[in-house]
């Protein structure tokens, strides 16, 4: 049964009160019943009747739709029982699959993931200038041409692109030249799709993250954040088990998000702000006005990447500085991250992205007293957690945010836990 359905079709109102997007209450039964099957290969007809509360018959004809579109396959007919059939089924691995890629800087890979989540293909991605949306534009053209050029492996559904916070900006022209690449997420779509002439979808990289854990089954939480350590900094957040979006698609900046109370003043005014304090940039110039990474450019964020990779590397080998660098850099997102959990009532935070691994010790020593002390006694526990999905998580989440309108990901929280 439904969480919260009621016995009168309580999906299809459950639904029109969660202002579904789904056009159609079919195609909204459709994607409930295969993002069952993605979760749950070899589920039977009967137990996707029960944990959807459609009938049996109902179920049947959506799982022969399914199969029309080969998506689906029956993997048995068992008789059971007093001579009744059982029929259950899989996804087709293959039968959809979609691009995804990571524009940051330290990720130079553009891979493609199937149904079943597992990455098929990877191709090199090549381009000197990350912020130079014509390098962008023919990397990812050379790299999805290369792919393609090997044969495709299905059906493919398109490419998704997860980008950092700073391009993602929809500004006015007045605006535009505050976002530090110049051109906006509108532009390269539109690039893209006249070039490729396949679907194309854009996100933060932050946002791609948290839909690729959700999407891929690997968190239990339906109410959490994903911070993702980029070349830039930002949070994708969970609620319900529906990822947020925005107005803009500009939710989860943390740019101004208090991180260090004794912190210099921020251009907004405030003290210690995320954004002008913990960026990875700005563990780079900490790091140096303690003697080390002498030869890394704040500026560069490839150089900026390897700078925190010799950080943990230092820190590992009871270099006190690296440490110290380190150790403030959890601090300081622990803040954060508190902060996240308390305003939206979050269960779990997720950290991930590129520049995590080096991060990930000193966090998860520190992150989790802090956010204790902050949350405050008496609150719901939150949870700290390193993603499981590893340095491809931006990759995979470019890509399931086109394979989750397929296998939407964004139902399972009406599903009770079996
Ligand atoms: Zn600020």
């Amino acid at each position: 049964m439904l969480a919260g359905a009621r016995p009168d079709g309580g999906v299809v109102a459950d639904m029109l009160q969660r202002g579904s997007n789904l056009p159609r209450v079919g195609d909204y039964n459709e994607v409930l019943v295969m993002d069952l099957i993605r979760r749950h290969p070899g589920i039977s007809r009967i137990e996707l009747a029960e944990r959807t509360g459609l009938s049996g018959q109902t179920v049947l004809n959506i799982c022969r739709r399914l199969i029309g579109k080969n998506l689906i396959n029956q993997i048995g007919q068992i008789r059971s029982g007093a001579g009744g059939r059982r029929l259950a089924y899989q996804v087709v691995p293959d039968g959809r699959y979609a691009i995804g890629v990571d524009i940051d800087p330290a990720r130079t890979v553009l891979i493609a993931v199937n149904l079943a989540g597992e990455v098929i293909d990877r191709m090199p991605l090549r381009m000197d200038d990350h912020s130079d949306i014509d390098q962008i534009v023919a990397g990812i053209d050379r790299a999805t041409r290369d792919h393609l050029s090997r044969g495709r492996r299905g059906t493919l559904s398109g490419l998704g692109v997860a980008l950092p916070r700073a391009a993602t900006a929809r500004c006015d022209p007045a605006d535009r030249q505050q976002t530090r690449a110049g051109w906006n997420a509108d532009e390269l779509r539109d690039s893209l799709r006249s070039r490729l002439r396949i679907p194309v979808r854009i996100g933060p990289d932050a946002v791609a993250a948290a839909t690729a854990e959700l999407w891929a089954g690997t968190i239990d939480s339906q109410n959490f954040a994903f911070i993702y350590l980029g070349a830039s900094v930002g949070a994708g957040v969970a609620l319900g088990g529906e990822i947020l979006r925005g107005e803009t698609d500009n939710l989860g900046r943390l740019d101004h998000l208090g991180g260090d109370p004794n912190g210099p003043v921020c251009a907004c005014g405030g003290r210690g702000c995320i954004g002008a304090v913990a960026e990875p940039s700005h563990l780079v110039v900490r790091a140096r006005d303690l003697g080390l990474l002498n030869g890394t450019d704040p500026d560069d964020p490839v150089s900026t990447a390897a700078g925190i990779v010799e950080l943990g590397r230092l820190a590992e080998y009871g270099d006190s500085a690296a440490a110290e660098v380190l150790d403030y850099a959890a601090r300081t997102y622990g803040r954060a991250a508190a902060t996240l959990a308390g305003l939206l009532d979050l269960d779990t935070i997720v950290f991930g992205g590129p520049n995590w691994p080096p991060l990930e010790p000193a966090f998860r020593r520190i992150v989790p007293q802090t956010i204790e002390a902050l949350v405050g006694a008496g609150a719901p526990e939150v949870t700290m957690r390193s993603t499981t999905l590893g340095g491809e998580v931006g990759s995979i989440g470019a890509a399931s945010l086109l394979l989750a309108e397929t296998a939407g990901p964004f139902v399972a929280h009406l599903v009770l836990p079996a």
